[in-house]
């Protein structure tokens, strides 16, 4: 279907900045327990991350800005999070089958790091069209790489057949209950180590990790505005709350190549997730991602993807809006290929 116009920000009118009913917190078949419980499993597996203040966003724009380090994560982005709780929660007999998933990024990275380091077979399905470094990227993590159909989509079909025959449990990006639970203790960190935070910057893909941390803050302090950050070219989460319901988005490319691909037209979790617990989506043109890669690298010396520039973005665009006294913005991930980040930042 066409999509709207994406020029503005949506502003999600339940809960601007307010506290969310408690059904919100509890009726999306993920709980703030459940994220209290991903943070105890976690604990030895991934890294709680630092937050560093930015004093010169800090001036731009009149809160006190933090990053939140995520790109210090063992695989260089938080995705390991969710990786490792899903991991961890599988039944004696699913780890013995091994797991399957269907990605050529982060969470690719994710599931062969976990799986190696816990001892379970891990195979990834990508299609035939896929970058060489992103297939030994992950190969060298220690997954077994299938190399099947000729679009994302037909490899996402073949994992799912591959799953049913041969008893691989399949591992979701992003609509999985552990996959958010797991994100979610990225907001549990920040409420140790920024109480009084007033707000949070977030990057939006499938929205596995918004949707977890927004149910971890929320849960905690509901008036803590959590604001979703997207690209125009080709938003998901963003043209399916405009549309009221999970829709396809065509995919064009983008410099935050993290956050394409879609929501599922079977979103079980976290469009509603997203819906109900998140106050502002916000999308960025390609020049202002790349802005806010461009800054980080020479303000504050920090190499993130496109995906993980778009909060920093955000407020150097003008489009985040007043962000309270404290707030924090995640960098999610570092995975960037460096020919293309060195042109960028020398401007060549
Ligand atoms: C996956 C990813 C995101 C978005 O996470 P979702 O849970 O899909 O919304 C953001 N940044 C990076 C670097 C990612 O890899």
């Amino acid at each position: 279907m066409a999509s709207p116009t994406l020029t503005r920000s949506v502003a999600l009118p339940r809960h601007r900045g307010t506290a969310c009913d408690s059904q919100a917190l509890v009726g999306h078949g993920v709980t703030p327990l459940d994220v209290r419980a991903a943070h105890a499993r976690l604990a030895g597996y991934v890294r709680h991350t630092p937050m560093v203040p930015s004093p010169l966003l800090s001036r731009r724009c009149g809160s006190r800005v933090e990053l939140k380090l995520e790109t210090l994560q063992d695989i260089g982005a938080f995705k390991i999070r969710g990786a490792f709780n899903r991991l961890l929660t599988l039944s004696a007999e699913e780890r013995k089958r091994g797991v399957i998933t269907v990605s050529t990024g982060n969470h690719a990275l994710a599931v062969a790091a976990a799986a190696e380091q816990l001892g379970i077979r891990a195979v990834v399905c990508m299609s035939t069209l896929v970058a060489q470094n992103k297939f030994d990227a992950v190969r060298a993590r220690g997954a077994e790489v299938h190399l099947i159909g000729r679009c994302q989509d037909e490899a996402a079909a073949a994992a799912v057949r591959l799953a049913e025959t041969r008893g691989f449990t399949l591992i979701s990006p992003f609509d999985d209950p552990a996959v958010i639970a797991g994100q979610g203790t990225i907001g549990l960190e920040l409420l140790e180590d920024a109480p009084d935070l007033d707000a949070v910057l977030v990057p939006v893909s499938g929205g596995g990790l918004i949707s977890g941390v927004a149910l971890a803050l929320k849960a905690a302090r509901p008036h803590i505005r959590v604001i979703g950050v997207s690209m125009e070219n080709g938003a998901a989460m963003y043209t399916s709350l405009l549309c009221g319901q999970p829709v396809r988005v065509e995919e064009v490319g983008s410099l935050a190549d993290s956050l394409g691909g879609g929501i599922g037209l079977d979103n079980r979790h976290t469009f509603a997730m997203t819906r109900d617990l998140v106050d502002d989506m916000i999308v960025l043109s390609e020049d202002e991602i790349a802005a806010g890669m461009r800054f980080l690298f020479r303000h504050e010396r920090q190499v993130v993807e496109g995906a993980a520039a778009v909060g920093v973005g955000a407020i150097l665009a003008g489009k985040a809006g007043w962000l309270g006294r404290r707030c924090a913005v995640l960098l999610t991930g570092r995975n960037v290929d460096m020919d293309l980040f060195t042109r960028l930042v020398t401007g060549t």
